[in-house]
């Protein structure tokens, strides 16, 4: 049978949410990579933020085993198993030194981004503001603004350890903010919060009204110093806040999709009643997966560090030595660098591509105040960073 022609067209168009939604700003370098890569030219990844060692063997065996057992096919409680949040929760004490409520205090979720992305829907208005540092994290303004929020940036600058500085927030915003997303150890500065500033939070927090939502995605990421504490270990955290954890950097499990949100019952019951709406919560056996991860032995992590840790000093000592003004990251998988001969963090990237066939990320793509600076991800082998620097010793800035 000869289909007809459709003769109207549906003349659609995207929300406006979409439209609101800050455009993306490497179209140009993401074009010339291609072409690049079309080539055959040997390219340098360090633009990614995902792993590139294997999830732990330990891991997948769990997981295999768990397919076996059919009563994890079925549709997983919305929580998340009973198991994998006393787990986390036990985890969370051994790191931490923090009692949580493995019933009411925690909440299984499909990877930290997707907990972070929902939580606004929960708890902001439209015109409610939501301060929002920057360079960040691009779901925190793009979860905000699908829930109708405002948001208001708080500069992260180096002069402050890349932390932000609230004596410089209007009144009228304090009025109107709702919200407060924070990030340490911070992806992209490689900056760390110390028990101080948390204080400070947490006083600004119980005096505007504000819920403190703290990722911590790369808590477990960290080199030397003390270890990046939990927002929830300082006192009257859990009266204002939650903290978002992921499984993705400390375990290689980027692709799992497992993660889980801590703190305020009130704040984790507002979470949960958005996400029954939209999802049926993580497949069992990746949960049983997860509980390997957190329970058995971590030295598998503590290797991890120790690779990240020789890599960040290859690359840190050697771009030194090119005359570049880098700071020594104590945590994270980034190296967070100041461009060199005053170059705009998009020309430096353009040029790092077309003269030595690295691609790294310009700092202005995260917010403004990444303008001046370059990101560089840690995640290729040793030999492949000396490589980088050897051809980016004969790029001329
Ligand atoms: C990678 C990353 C996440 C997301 O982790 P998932 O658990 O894989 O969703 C969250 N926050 C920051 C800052 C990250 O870099």
């Amino acid at each position: 049978m000869v289909q007809k022609e459709t003769k109207e067209k549906l003349n659609f168009s995207y929300a406006r949410r979409l439209g609101q939604l800050p455009g993306y700003l490497f179209v140009e370098i993401d074009r010339k990579k291609k072409e690049l890569i079309k080539q055959g030219v040997d390219i340098i990844n360090l633009g990614i933020g995902d792993p590139d060692q294997p999830t732990f063997t330990h891991i997948v065996e769990a997981m295999k085993k768990a397919l076996d057992n059919s009563r994890y096919h079925h549709y997983p409680m919305g929580t998340g198993l009973e198991q994998f949040r006393q787990v986390s929760a036990c985890w969370y004490k051994k790191r931490f030194g923090v009692e949580i409520n493995s019933a009411k205090e925690i909440y299984t979720l499909i990877g930290s981004k997707e907990g972070i992305g929902h939580f606004p829907l929960a708890f902001i208005n439209p015109g409610d503001v939501v301060l929002i540092p920057e360079p960040a994290y691009p779901v925190y303004t793009s979860s905000t603004i699908f829930a109708g929020g405002t948001p208001y940036y708080l500069p992260l600058l180096e002069k402050n350890n890349f932390l932000p500085d609230f004596s410089s927030v209007p009144q009228a915003i304090r009025e109107k903010a709702k919200l407060l997303f924070l990030n340490y150890p911070n992806n992209p500065t490689a900056a760390v919060a110390d028990k101080i500033f948390f204080e400070e939070v947490i006083r600004f927090a119980d005096k505007n009204g504000i819920i403190v939502v703290h990722d911590a995605a790369y808590s477990e990421i960290y080199f030397e110093g003390e270890k990046p504490i939990s927002f929830l270990e300082v006192e009257g955290a859990k009266e204002v806040g939650v903290e978002f954890h992921s499984l993705s950097k400390t375990y290689n499990m980027t692709g799992w999709r497992i993660g889980f949100v801590v703190g305020n019952e009130k704040l984790i019951k507002g979470l949960s009643q958005v996400k029954d709406n939209f999802d049926s919560g993580v497949f069992d056996c990746i949960q049983v997966a997860g509980m390997s991860a957190l329970e058995d032995s971590q030295e598998a992590v503590e290797k991890i560090r120790q690779m990240y840790k020789r890599r960040r000093d290859i690359l840190v000592e050697g771009l030194r030595k090119l005359g570049w003004d880098v700071k020594m990251p104590q945590a994270t998988f980034y190296v967070w660098t100041k461009v060199p001969g005053g170059c705009s963090s998009t020309q430096c990237a353009t040029k790092l591509l077309e003269e030595a066939g690295i691609i790294c990320t310009p700092g202005k793509g995260f917010g403004p105040s990444g303008e001046g600076y370059v990101r560089f991800a840690l995640t290729v082998e040793e030999d492949r960073l000396k490589q980088s620097l050897e051809r980016i010793s004969k790029v001329s800035f």
